[in-house]
């Protein structure tokens, strides 16, 4: 898909929003959501996603939802790093499918990396639902706690 291609409210991120499709969400306010990536890159892979704004990518997204999105990548980042005590992490966010972009809804990436693991293929492989069920429950009891 091009940089400049309409938004489809069909994307299945707008589905989810909608509560059309189903996630594993880890968080959610106003603006703003977070559910776990069913392709995980690594254990902990986890997607940030602003609610209101029907913006392809980085360029056509308004710059208040972006904020959002960007603070509330920050405090899941802290969440996810004090609960799984991975190595590194990264924080990631692509824009045309040119750029690795599969799914055109904005959104934030933060992978857990733990060092001597590789990172698994993007978008590739799909986790077993009970081990997300259980991270799931462990990210949302750090973040409560
Ligand atoms: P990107 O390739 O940057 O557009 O990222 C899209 C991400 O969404 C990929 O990492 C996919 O694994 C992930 N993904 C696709 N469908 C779903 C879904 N139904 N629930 C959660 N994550 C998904």
């Amino acid at each position: 898909m091009s940089l400049t291609a309409a938004y489809d409210s069909q994307n299945i991120f707008a589905q989810i929003i909608r509560g059309d499709a189903p996630c594993y969400k880890i968080y959610e306010d106003e603006d703003v959501l977070a559910f776990l990536d069913v392709f995980p890159q690594s254990y902990g892979h986890t997607l940030v996603i602003p609610k209101r704004s029907a913006a392809c990518n980085i360029l056509d997204v308004d710059t208040e939802a972006l904020c959002k999105m960007a603070a509330v990548t920050q405090k899941l980042a802290q969440v996810i790093v004090a609960e799984l005590q991975p190595d590194g992490v990264q924080v990631a966010q692509f824009n045309g499918a040119p750029a690795g972009q599969t799914v055109f809804h904005i959104h934030m990436h933060i992978v857990p990396r733990f060092s001597g693991e590789g990172l698994g293929v993007h978008a590739a492989a799909k986790a077993d639902p009970a081990e997300l069920e259980q991270l799931q429950a462990r990210l949302l009891k750090r973040l409560a706690a």
